[in-house]
């Protein structure tokens, strides 16, 4: 609608009043299943990236230290304190080998197309002796999936520790040496408790312009669907002191709203997410200030703030279908998947990570461009080499008599047809084999070039190789909606019909 010719009074008027705008490309909302608002009543809000952008390298920052102070409490060495770490190493999506302290990317077939031990690179012989035929995915025990940016730090700081296990086992002499998967669990006790113990929150809460990005575009969003007459809810697995704390910084000092709770219908704050879509945990009361009221119930009122509960109870009282809902969250199992498969509520991702992806596709648009044509060349070489093999067997088979007799010539004509014929098609076929050989270069130089522009270790989040990650396949079959962040909303109308391109299959062109 933004070409439409309006005066600008007018327009100003109409944009006030929910008038799509242009978004820049970074901000678009991309949808994988149709998705009318108009039919939505109700928008939930996950807290911590969601509403609430933390700052990736400040929060990786705090949670390693924190970390490292507990695991050195444990017995692990003092020169954890003082190893480098890089953040790029860790990126959502990928999966922790607890056995074998790797870390891997696996496409959406589940088979893994990059690994590292610690922050080694397993040459593609190394990982395929290890992971070549498997179909990795569901052995929890073994394999720990990596939903969140909150689970970033602890890959990173699983393969600093795996790298010093490796390179100075002396560093470990003073307790026993733990094995891979005890460092995991060590690593996974560790941030866990600075979650919990106010390690990370207190920081947080005493700065938060330090860790938390101000959306500035947050509460007209929020009021904007409001106005359209949307009933707006949270429900965060965030507790009551720090959600406080995080929401008054996001959505405080604006004069139309008291304080951030006016803007919601419903607050649920340590709901404990995804047990939260599947058990029946009591809701409990909480004043203002935090403080418990009453006894814990299974019923819920409009207007109320409750910590804990159960989906069934809440949405009992928002008197609408769970088709009605559309749930906003970031951790692509806790607030996508569970919420999906056992309320039927719809969902939108945030994907924090979409807004670099998009800046890097559009830079390295002719590059992708080119990969994708050389990628389809190569398939269409592949075919013609196997054909050419397939002929250059069956005249192997060939006498040179049978030629004499189909063609009515003398042996010796035949023989010298025969071999001129094989020369000439084993001619053909190295041909192909160099024009495939140098398509593959080209690709390779390509793929790694825009690979080290998403990410030196990993690429794309979405990608692997020329197929979709199995992160981007989980965003495809999951999140009816993904964009990178909540505000994002701004430049929709609140009653877009969103349309899903379509499916694809290979045979539908
Ligand atoms: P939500 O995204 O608003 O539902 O809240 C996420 C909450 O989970 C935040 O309070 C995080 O600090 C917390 N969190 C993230 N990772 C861990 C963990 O490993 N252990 C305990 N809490 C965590
Ligand atoms: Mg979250």
């Amino acid at each position: 609608m933004a070409d439409v010719d309006l005066p600008s009074p007018i327009r100003g008027i109409l944009l006030d009043a929910g008038l799509e705008t242009e978004a820049p490309p970074e901000r678009r909302i991309f949808t994988n299943r149709d998705l009318n608002l108009e039919r939505i009543g109700l928008i939930g809000f996950d807290m911590d990236y969601t509403l609430a952008i933390y700052r990736q390298d400040a929060l990786e920052r705090v949670s390693i230290e924190a970390t490292v102070d507990k695991l050195i409490g444990r017995g692990y060495p003092e020169a954890l304190r003082t190893a480098e770490h890089d953040p790029r190493f860790a990126i959502r999506g990928l999966t922790v080998d607890k056995q074998l302290g790797n870390v891997i990317k696996m496409d959406r077939h589940g088979y893994v197309g990059r690994a590292y031990h610690g922050r080694r690179v397993l040459a593609s012989e190394e990982r395929r002796a290890v992971y070549r035929e498997q179909r990795l995915g569901h052995e929890h025990e073994r394999f720990a999936p990596v939903d969140t940016l909150f689970a970033l730090p602890e890959v990173t700081l699983y393969a600093v520790v795996v790298d010093m296990l490796d390179e100075h086992p002396e560093l470990f002499s003073a307790r026993d040496k733990p094995s891979y998967a005890e460092v995991y669990q060590d690593v996974r006790e560790c941030i866990d408790a600075s979650h919990q113990d106010g390690s990370i929150k207190d920081l947080i809460k005493a700065n938060p312009e330090r860790y938390i990005e101000r959306d500035p575009d947050l509460p007209k969003t929020l009021h904007k669907f409001r106005s359209a007459g949307k009933r707006l809810f949270l429900l965060t697995n965030s507790y009551f002191p720090y959600s406080d704390a995080v929401m008054s910084y996001l959505l405080g000092g604006e004069p139309s709203y008291p304080d951030w709770t006016a803007y919601f219908d419903w607050i649920v704050v340590g709901s404990k997410k995804p047990g939260f879509f599947t058990r029946s945990e009591p809701f409990q009361e909480l004043d203002r200030s935090g403080k418990r009221i009453g006894a814990p119930r299974q019923d819920v009122q409009r207007g109320k703030l409750y910590e804990g509960g159960n989906h069934s109870a809440l949405q009992a009282s928002f008197d609408a279908y769970g088709d009605e809902v559309l749930y906003i969250g970031d951790h692509i199992y806790g607030d996508i998947v569970r919420s999906k498969k056992s309320s039927g509520w719809r969902t939108a991702l945030v994907v924090q990570e979409l807004h670099q992806e998009i800046a890097v596709r559009r830079a390295r648009g002719m590059t992708l461009r080119e990969i994708s044509s050389l990628h389809r060349l190569r398939s269409e070489i592949a075919e013609k080499i196997s054909v050419q093999r397939h002929l250059m067997r069956a005249l192997g088979r060939i006498e040179p008599g049978d030629v004499a007799a189909s063609g009515d010539m003398d042996v010796a004509e035949a023989t010298e047809m025969l071999d001129a014929t094989k020369v000439r098609i084993k001619g053909r076929f190295d041909r192909l084999r160099r024009y495939e050989q140098e398509t593959t270069d080209t690709l390779e130089r390509r793929s790694q070039e825009v690979d080290e522009a998403f990410n030196p270790y990993w690429g794309s989040s979405f990608a692997e190789r020329h197929d979709t990650s199995r992160f981007g396949s989980q965003v495809e079959a999951f999140a009816c909606i993904y964009t990178s962040r909540v505000s994002n909303l701004q430049f929709i109308s609140p009653s877009r019909y969103f349309m899903s391109p379509h499916g694809s299959l290979p045979h539908w062109l």
